[in-house]
Parts: C-alpha cells; sequence; structure tokens
C-alpha cells in the first residue's frame, strides 16, 4: 500500500512535469492536492512520508476524525461543497477553502475565521457549464461575491474552482477549463484583485487542466487507488 502510494506520487508528479512542459509552464506553478476522501490517515501518512504536503478533503465531518489523526505539518484543502452548519468546524480544520459558493456562506466563513483567529485561503466555485446537478456560483453572481470578499478581513481570496460534468474523454473539460481562465482574467481586470490560483483538474483531466492554467490540480483516485466505496458523486450531502 504504501510502495505504492510512493510510486503513484511518482508518476503523478511526471505527468505534472509533462504537462508542464508542453505549456510552456514551470512545474512549481502547479500544487498538487492529494484528495484522501475515504482514505484513513494511514494512506495520509504514507503520502506524507513520500513528500506530499497538501491534501484535500471533501466532507467535514470525516476530516475532523482523520485530521488530528495525521502529521502536523501538512496544509488541508477543503475541495467539496460546505454546508453553513459546518463552516464553523471548517474554520478551524482547513488552511483552504476551494469551494465558497455563496455570498452568505463566505461572511458566515469570515465571522468563524475571526473567531478562530484565523485567515482562511478560499476559492470561489463557478459553475461554468451551468448544469442542473452541480453546485458552484452561476458566473452572473460571482463579481458581487468577489468583491464583496475582497472586504472581509479575515479571508483571502486567491481565485476560482470548477468541477466539469463527468466524461470519459479529458478533452470534454477542456472548454470548461478554459471558460474558468477566461472569467477569471476578465474579473481579476474589472475588480483590480489578484485572483491568481485556479483549482481545476483531477485525476482523468489534470494534463487538459494545466494546458488551460490550472494551479492546483486535485488527485484521488491516481494517488491512493479507487476508492473503497461507491459515491454518489463528488458532491455530498
Ligand atoms: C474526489 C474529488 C477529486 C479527486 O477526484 P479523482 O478523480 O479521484 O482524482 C477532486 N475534486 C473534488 C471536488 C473531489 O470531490
Amino acid at each position: 500500500m504504501s510502495a505504492n502510494i510512493a510510486e503513484n506520487l511518482d508518476s503523478v508528479r511526471t505527468r505534472i512535469a509533462a504537462a508542464c512542459a508542453r505549456a510552456g509552464r514551470s512545474p512549481e506553478s502547479v500544487r498538487l492536492v492529494a484528495v484522501s476522501k475515504t482514505y484513513g490517515p494511514d494512506a495520509v501518512r504514507a503520502a506524507a512520508a513520500a513528500g506530499q504536503r497538501l491534501f484535500g478533503e471533501n466532507r467535514v465531518q470525516e476530516a475532523a476524525a482523520k485530521i488530528p489523526e495525521c502529521p502536523g505539518h501538512l496544509e488541508w484543502h477543503l475541495v467539496g461543497h460546505l454546508q453553513g452548519n459546518k463552516a464553523a468546524q471548517a474554520a478551524r480544520l482547513f488552511d483552504w477553502i476551494h469551494s465558497v459558493d455563496s455570498l452568505q456562506l463566505l461572511e458566515t466563513l469570515d465571522r468563524h475565521a475571526a473567531e478562530a483567529g484565523r485567515r482562511l485561503q478560499i476559492l470561489l466555485q463557478i459553475n461554468v457549464s451551468g448544469e442542473r446537478a452541480k453546485s458552484g456560483l452561476a458566473p452572473e453572481a460571482a463579481p458581487a461575491v468577489l468583491a464583496r470578499a475582497n472586504e472581509l478581513p479575515h479571508l483571502q481570496v486567491r481565485g476560482l474552482m470548477t468541477i466539469p460534468p463527468l466524461a470519459e474523454d479529458p478533452e470534454t473539460s477542456r472548454p470548461v477549463f478554459r471558460a474558468l481562465r477566461d472569467l477569471r482574467d476578465r474579473w481579476a481586470a474589472e475588480l483590480e484583485m489578484d485572483l491568481e490560483d485556479l483549482s481545476m483538474g483531477m485525476t482523468h483531466d489534470l494534463e487538459v487542466a494545466i494546458e488551460e492554467g490550472a494551479t492546483f490540480v486535485r488527485v484521488g483516485t491516481g494517488l491512493f487507488g479507487e476508492r473503497p466505496r461507491p459515491e454518489k458523486g463528488m458532491e455530498p450531502e
């Protein structure tokens, strides 16, 4: 298991480096978030022992049980949907929240970050493709939320995140990733904000995401293997 994780980490890093080379980008410009959801602290420790430092979870409850069992120097990223009633816990557990999708959640997080004496790094999740089942802010709603985020002292807005519709062919994700980058460029200019981060790309489409400008790729199965239990989708609760 641990030998596997170290090998998988190696091959994911090689894929990232190759995609960066093709895109003319430096490999340091892409950070790997190891999505450890459904895996226990042993898997996290194995990846950490192989040099991985950024980890992602999609459920606050699961993370609350796992994080205290993991090495202390890791950086934790919430990548799944966050409900307002879990925001206090999330503000204590996570360094980054990739999935902020409403003005109300943003303000709730700011308040809890203040109480926890922390400054949270925030990405707004954008529903680029506009299909029904996905969470994320509609693009029309995002500029007002970004502007408000800029005023909240305990949050630092770093950029945008998206989850494209599930598809076999990674090229299907390309227009979604490109649209997210275009939105970012436009809003950064209009609002005069540094929105340097784009969280996009998972195991099957990370190359395409890097070619389109991803600065975070979120990889689960490519590092830890197929998840032990079937999921309803990527957006729990
Ligand atoms: C599970 C998950 C991932 C990782 O997906 P893989 O296909 O296993 O790499 C990335 N992002 C989010 C939001 C997830 O929920």
